[in-house]
């Protein structure tokens, strides 16, 4: 059946192939139909693995030490009863009955209700108790993995797979980094999660926040991607293929056109010259930052150095990581940025991990982390002193809004720094520090800031989420988050032009920096400084090299006396036609 369905598109592109359904990056189920005369087989496989799971929950009881706090038995028991549950061992049977579809399929659609039924629950003892159900689940599925079935394997290579999730979350992105799949779709996302924020990283097209599409599609789908629209068309027909097809080479005409410009120095008509730096997440992307000519690294999110592990990494990983970025940057500035870990970007559980917080993007995120785990924070501090050895590196605080917490991070970099010092390990004598303006607090006391760091950068991806109180990472209020809005952009102008009066340098590191439709107005609020990733990095060029400096600074004059995002998008829009 031939059907479209609408979402957020969160990177360009079109891609065309077969879909891949996964639960989480760990727990991959694929959906197939069996012939009827395969349902018993289909449901003696599962039994064998509920059969397998309550052997090995007795054997987990049977090992429980008897000085093992009581609550350990307790969930033992717990997860023994509900694997018992008939609402997980029977439903599923039927339902593989009834649909013709796999064991795995059945199992984890059975799960899905169970578990919007707990979270229908007031209570949150019990609310909780979903994770439980997931866990048993998680169990069943890994033993009903070790024996699977026969899916109907005549997908196509990686590269044609497209990705279709419920949710991923940017540790799960972060292992698809490891494959080359063509695109990916979600149910849930915001725009600028980080999760979005790695597809765009990854250079395939991606739509977010399409609701039911995991649901509604099957294992090896034929489907069209169309990360242009934020439109994903499923089981296309042969004249809306052939259409596709057309439009795919255009648009990758053009993407090869702009590799033309990979040498071409990044100026605007009159030849005011602009810095275009890239930014990553791990040492890898460092073949795509090359390729893609940038002048530095704007941002190295090196909280994902610290993502998909149990132990944190140690000093001497972390140098290493560094380094490579910096000895590959050949002398062109490196901006890390210290660890910015909380909220979407979890540590997996290992001691480290910060408690879980009612509200995290307003927790215990990121600097503030930091400063609560001094001796975690030292070790990466030194770690990227070290590296500053190598080249040309500079540091860059997350999430900073006091006057203290600048303070303090600058009293533990010379902490550090003596460290070092005392133990003679080499470092570059002057390393400078400087501060993401990304909660508005820090962009309306922007003097306190610029007195005690060397450099200023705006994180507009948080500065969107704080300003107007949208969570970045919810598709339910995905609409309401509008880089457009009149507070947002009279924020970001307002630090540009202070920066720039008072001499600090300043950059743009949010997705804005990378959206084309933007560069025009950034140009004319003054920003000389882009960071973004190296996928979006000459499509960027190609804008700044067609701008006149001043019709830019016209525009952005009229955009910020303007109240309506409505009618700025419109004209954002007709003058990059
Ligand atoms: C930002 O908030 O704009 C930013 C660049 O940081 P991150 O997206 O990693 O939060
Ligand atoms: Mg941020």
């Amino acid at each position: 059946m031939n059907f479209v369905l609408h979402g957020h598109s969160v990177s360009n592109g079109i891609t065309i192939g077969h879909a891949h359904l996964v639960s989480s990056a760990r727990l991959e189920v694929a959906h197939y139909n069996i012939p009827a005369d395969d349902v018993p087989g289909e449901v003696a496989r599962l039994d064998q693995a509920f059969e397998k799971v309550r052997a090995e929950l007795t054997e987990v009881a049977q090992q429980i030490p008897t000085n093992a706090p009581a609550e350990f038995a307790a969930f033992v028991d717990l997860h023994t009863m509900i694997l018992n549950d008939s609402a997980l061992s029977v439903e599923p049977r039927q339902l593989i009955a009834e649909t013709l579809c796999n064991a795995e399929w059945a199992l984890v659609s059975q799960m899905e209700r169970l578990v919007a039924q707990f979270e229908a629950i007031d209570d949150p003892y019990l609310r909780e108790r979903k994770a439980d159900i997931q866990q048993v689940v998680e169990r069943v599925l890994k033993a009903l993995l070790g024996h699977p079935g026969t899916a109907p394997q005549d997908l196509s290579a990686e590269g044609e797979l497209i990705v279709v999730a419920h949710d991923l979350s940017p540790a799960d992105m972060l292992l698809f980094k490891e494959h080359a799949f063509g695109g990916f779709v979600t149910d849930l996302g915001g725009v600028t999660s980080h999760t979005a924020i790695l597809a765009r990283s990854l250079g395939i097209p991606a739509i977010v926040g399409l609701h039911h599409a995991r649901q509604m599609i099957r294992e090896g789908d034929l489907l069209i991607v169309d990360g242009v629209q934020g439109v994903l068309i499923v089981d296309p027909d042969a004249s809306v293929l052939a259409e596709y097809r057309l439009r795919q080479s255009a648009f990758d005409l053009e993407r090869r056109k702009l590799k033309r410009l990979r040498s071409t120095p990044a100026k605007t008509l009159e030849g005011t010259p602009i810095e275009l730096f890239a930014n990553i997440e791990l040492p890898r992307d460092m073949a795509q930052v090359l390729e893609s000519g940038a002048q530095g690294i704007g941002l190295f999110r090196s909280e994902f150095l610290f993502m998909n592990r149990r132990q944190l990494p140690s000093e001497d990983e972390q140098f290493e990581a560094y380094r490579e970025v910096v000895l590959a940057m050949e002398g062109k500035p490196v901006t890390i940025r210290t660890l910015d870990l909380g909220a979407d970007k979890a540590l997996q559980s290992t001691a480290d991990a910060p408690a879980p917080m009612p509200n995290p993007a307003l927790g215990l995120r990121a600097i503030r982390y930091c400063l609560a785990e001094p001796k975690m924070f030292l070790a990466q501090l030194r770690a990227i002193l070290r590296a500053s050895h190598y080249g040309n590196v500079r540091i860059l605080v997350p999430m900073l809004a006091h006057i203290h917490e600048i303070d303090q991070t600058l009293a533990l970099i010379r902490q550090a720094r003596t460290t070092l010092q005392q133990a003679q390990v080499p470092h570059a004598p002057d390393v400078p520090v400087g501060g993401m303006i990304e909660i508005p607090a820090a962009a309306l006391a922007l003097p306190m800031f610029m007195r005690r760091l060397d450099f200023l950068s705006i994180g507009t991806n948080d500065l969107i989420q704080y300003t107007l109180a949208i969570d970045r990472t919810d598709d339910a209020v995905a609409h309401l988050y509008d880089p457009l809005h009149p507070a947002v952009l009279q924020l970001v102008a307002n630090v540009i032009l202070r920066a720039k009066r008072a001499d600090v340098p300043v950059a743009v590191c949010g997705e804005m920096a990378g959206d084309p439709l933007l560069t025009r107005l950034l140009l004319g609020m003054g920003l000389t400084n882009f960071s973004m990733h190296p996928a979006q990095l000459l499509e960027i060029k190609d804008r700044v090299l067609k701008t006149s400096l001043p019709e830019a600074t016209l525009l952005a004059a009229r955009v910020l006396r303007s109240n309506d995002s409505q009618r700025t998008r419109e004209l954002l829009r007709k003058l990059n036609a």
